[in-house]
């Protein structure tokens, strides 16, 4: 896959245009029109960070960036994948046992047919070429709107749909079996279901999902990708959820959703400071999410903003899962603060790298926009991505 992959995506071109533009590419490959189009889109989480596998709630929006994929029937036996923003082609087998392989981009497509296949649905061989506005490991979720995209083409392709939440549970199941990563179920929840102008709570635990009307035109939601990835030993996920299971266990609890606050104060010499802290973000975070539920809901945006500031602090202090640059985005947009139209902020998605998520009055984000792009490239030599969205629709056929 090439190195500036994600520094190519196209984050400001529309869905309509990544269609037309997939189409034109596909047309140039396979010398055929395509008979499939569809769309799934990215999200970002707006508050709920790290609680989801600790049976907590998430309150992610579906963002109006898109995995475009367009597709047909193959004449020969089989069926290659284009990989137009990685510049790459693969194979994917559509029949018999379908083993995991080596890890690449297609792994999420190959996840996905094979989880088709395990259902007994009879697919045939294909073709198909992916086109994305959603950044490539940006904490976005490219990796869930492209299992959920292929998802969606098979459906075309079965010409039946299969219910939400089974997509969804079998996309996971394609990230986890196929791409060896073991995500929550909000990425993929969050690209099925979402629905326009809304966001999704969803309790992790009972998988329970209820829509938050965020359609207020005057708040919109600023995304700041930093453009840095501190992959560290790249371990730092895992580690995080092995500390929050063994704090559960000390605790005596099957999750840390299970923990009550009081509890806190009488375990800290159990649990040792680390896990403390783990713990207190963990239990925080949860209540953090409801409590932003109900403000976006009765429009109290000014509670809504404290606690994304909260958030943030918890993830960088007992967490332990920021970095300089979110940092530095975080505080720099606080600064331009609530005179210059802005709500909360605070970093998004698994941490070390990748996006802040901050809410801004819609009339100033132009602006916000600007200061920040211009404070965040003196500082740090790096030019980030910004780009405004409001919660979008989820996986749908195009064509
Ligand atoms: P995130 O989901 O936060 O974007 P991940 O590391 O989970 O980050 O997933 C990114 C990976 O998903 C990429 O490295 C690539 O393998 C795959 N992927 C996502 N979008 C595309 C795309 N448009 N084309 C090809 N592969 C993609
Ligand atoms: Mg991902």
């Amino acid at each position: 896959m090439s190195d500036d992959a994600t520094a190519s995506i196209p984050t400001s071109l529309s869905l309509s245009k990544l269609c037309v533009e997939a189409t034109s590419q596909y047309v140039a490959r396979f010398a055929d029109e395509p008979q499939w189009i569809v769309a799934a889109p990215g999200r970002v989480n707006l508050i709920g960070e790290h609680t989801d596998y600790n049976g907590g709630s998430v309150l992610p929006a579906a963002i109006d960036r898109y995995v475009v994929m367009v597709g047909g029937p193959s004449d020969g036996d089989a069926s290659c994948i284009v990989g137009a923003d990685v510049d790459e082609e693969a194979v994917v087998q559509v029949t018999g046992a379908i083993k995991p392989g080596r890890i690449t981009w297609s792994s999420y497509v190959q996840g996905v047919v094979a989880g088709f296949v395990n259902r007994g649905e009879q697919l045939y061989p294909f073709n198909a070429l992916v086109r994305s506005s959603v950044p490539l490991g940006g904490g976005l979720s490219s990796s869930a709107a492209l299992e959920v995209a292929t998802a969606t083409l098979l459906e075309a392709m079965l010409g039946e749909e299969i219910l939400p939440l089974e997509k969804a549970l079998l996309c996971q199941e394609a990230e986890h079996k196929f791409a060896g990563v073991p995500c929550g179920i909000m990425d993929q929840f969050s690209s099925v279901l979402s629905q326009q102008d809304s966001l999704l709570l969803l309790d992790c635990r009972s998988q329970v999902v209820e829509f938050v009307p965020f359609d207020d035109p005057a708040v919109t939601i600023l995304i700041a990708n930093s453009n840095v990835k501190h992959e560290l030993t790249g371990g730092e996920y895992a580690q995080r959820r092995a500390e929050c299971e063994a704090a559960a266990k000390t605790l005596g609890v099957e999750t840390l959703r299970d923990v009550v606050s009081e509890q806190l104060e009488f375990a800290s010499e159990r649990l040792g400071s680390v896990n403390l802290g783990r713990v207190r973000h963990v239990v925080g975070e949860i209540q953090r999410t409801v409590d932003a539920a109900n403000a976006i809901r009765a429009g109290r945006w000014q509670e809504v903003g404290q606690l994304m500031y909260d958030s943030h602090a918890s993830l960088r202090d007992d967490f332990e899962v920021s970095c300089d640059e979110l940092n530095l985005l975080v505080e720099m947009t606080k600064e331009i603060g609530d005179a210059g139209g802005v709500i909360g902020s605070r970093m998004t998605g698994g941490g070390f790298g990748g996006c802040t998520v901050s809410l801004v009055r819609t009339n100033a984000a132009q602006s916000i926009t600007e200061v920040l792009a211009q404070r965040y490239f003196q500082q740090t030599g790096i030019q980030p991505t910004l780009f405004t969205t409001r919660p979008a629709r989820g996986a749908h056929r195009i064509k």
